[in-house]
């Protein structure tokens, strides 16, 4: 993946109202273009100048330029999850089968994720991410962090940074979790498995 902005397979209001156009143009459209500025101006003339992000995920040491490769990363996958209210279908084939054998069901999945991300202190992500021996894995990473660091596939996740609900939530995290579930595009996960 190359530092950019992502393009969006919807419009900025197509995620209403699990996630209103405000949000959209705050979050996308201010908080992610600042990560991607800021990692631009960062690895000028560093060693990361020419590398990808996941690259600077997995090598950079703590700081300025790990951090907002992170987030470039991590709102990357954010986004591209999403689709219009009611589209995203079921989890299917492989993912389905591993969703299955490894919590049991699709809403104890959702159950985990979402204990996952509302009791997370602070910034960070909750994640679901496929470990190197293949099993489905949910954990809790603080600030910037991306499960890629520990070697795992990232395959969902859920920002619970403030700035990703408080406009249309307020201090309602769980509430805002829970709507996710709504516009999550299961193909998109699937592919990404
Ligand atoms: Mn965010």
């Amino acid at each position: 993946m190359k530092n950019e902005m992502p393009q969006l397979p919807y419009p900025s209001n197509g995620l209403e109202p699990v996630i209103s156009a405000e949000t959209i143009e705050y979050h996308y459209g201010k908080h992610l273009q600042t990560y991607v500025t800021n990692l631009t101006n960062l690895v000028k003339s560093t060693e990361y100048e020419q590398k990808d992000i996941e690259h600077i995920v997995k090598d950079a040491p703590e700081g300025g330029i790990y951090n907002n490769a992170g987030q470039v990363l991590n709102h990357t996958l954010y986004f591209l999850q999403f689709t219009t209210p009611g589209q995203g279908k079921q989890p299917e084939g492989k993912l389905n089968e591993l969703i299955l054998r490894d919590f049991g069901s699709l809403d104890e999945l959702k159950k985990q994720m979402e204990e996952a991300a509302v009791t997370l202190f602070g910034s960070g992500w909750a994640w679901l991410s496929l470990t190197p021996e293949g099993k489905l894995q949910i954990t809790k990473e603080g600030n910037a962090n991306n499960p890629l660091r520990q070697g795992n596939k990232p395959l969902l996740c859920i920002d619970v940074w403030e700035h990703a609900y408080y406009i249309d939530y307020r201090n309602r995290r769980a509430e805002h979790v829970k709507n996710l579930w709504n516009i999550i595009d299961w193909q998109t996960i699937g592919k990404r498995l």
